[in-house]
């Protein structure tokens, strides 16, 4: 199968009104121009450095999302041009965006990032800090930024019954924020959930964006991965 196949096979299964991120982190700009051929704009990376040179390369009419941990010493590269941040995890972070996004001339959608699952590595906001970070209400002064909604990850586990209570718990935190903090927000109404082995669950749960790589790309190759490593942090 093609990635132009894979593709629409991803695109027939979720329903009109969900958008498909396209993740195409550790694939190279061809992969991509095939997805692109078949009419996808959505792509989304993980690492700023890699994003910024696919950015300089592929057409100019990609929206670019970042999915991945974001550091606040790196928030200035992508400003300019990135589309949606999926993964804001605290509000330092949404103050940084905030300030890069004033620098650049632009107001920078963002998604704050919930943590649903029950490994304790994935980067996120407890339902618990994220209302406080909200009621605390320093954000509202924020104006170049404009919360778009929340994104999550479920656990990684076989456990179909598990992943849909994290789904579900996950959008039935979106629906309460939506109807208070966001209460008359139209802005506020992005719902980023569901990978490649989870989106038919995410999708029935009210997702409204789903982040998919391996399904349409194939298995990721992260040899060489150190290397290019200490090439971003120095
Ligand atoms: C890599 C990644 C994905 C895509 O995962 P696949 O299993 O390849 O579909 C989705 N979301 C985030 C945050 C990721 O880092």
């Amino acid at each position: 199968m093609s990635v132009a196949d894979n593709l629409r096979q991803v695109l027939a299964d979720i329903p009109h009104g969900v958008r498909l991120v396209a993740v195409s982190k550790f694939h190279p700009e061809e992969a991509i121009l095939e997805a692109y051929g078949a009419g996808q704009r959505i792509f989304g990376e993980s690492k700023v450095q890699e994003m910024s040179r696919k950015h300089e390369a592929l057409p100019k009419d990609i929206e670019w999302h970042f999915i991945g941990h974001l550091q606040t010493n790196k928030v200035k590269y992508i400003a300019p041009y990135v589309a949606l941040i999926h993964g804001i995890d605290s509000f330092r972070l949404l103050a940084e965006v905030d300030k890069q996004g004033a620098k650049a001339g632009r107001t920078i959608d963002v998604l704050l990032q919930i943590h649903i699952a029950r490994e304790e590595t994935k980067f996120g906001f407890s339902p618990d800090e994220c209302r406080g970070m909200l009621a605390e209400g320093a954000w509202k002064g924020l104006t170049h930024i404009r919360i778009r909604g929340l994104m999550g990850m479920a656990s990684n586990t076989d456990d179909a019954a598990q992943v849909q209570r994290e789904f579900e718990s996950l959008h039935a935190l979106f629906e309460e924020l939506r109807g208070t903090f966001f209460a008359g927000d139209s802005a506020f109404g992005e719902l980023s959930m569901g990978m490649s082995h989870d989106y038919p669950l995410a999708v029935r749960a009210g997702s409204t964006l789903v982040r998919v790589g391996t399904k349409i790309f194939g298995e990721r190759d992260y040899s060489g991965t150190e290397t290019k490593q200490l090439t971003i942090e120095n």
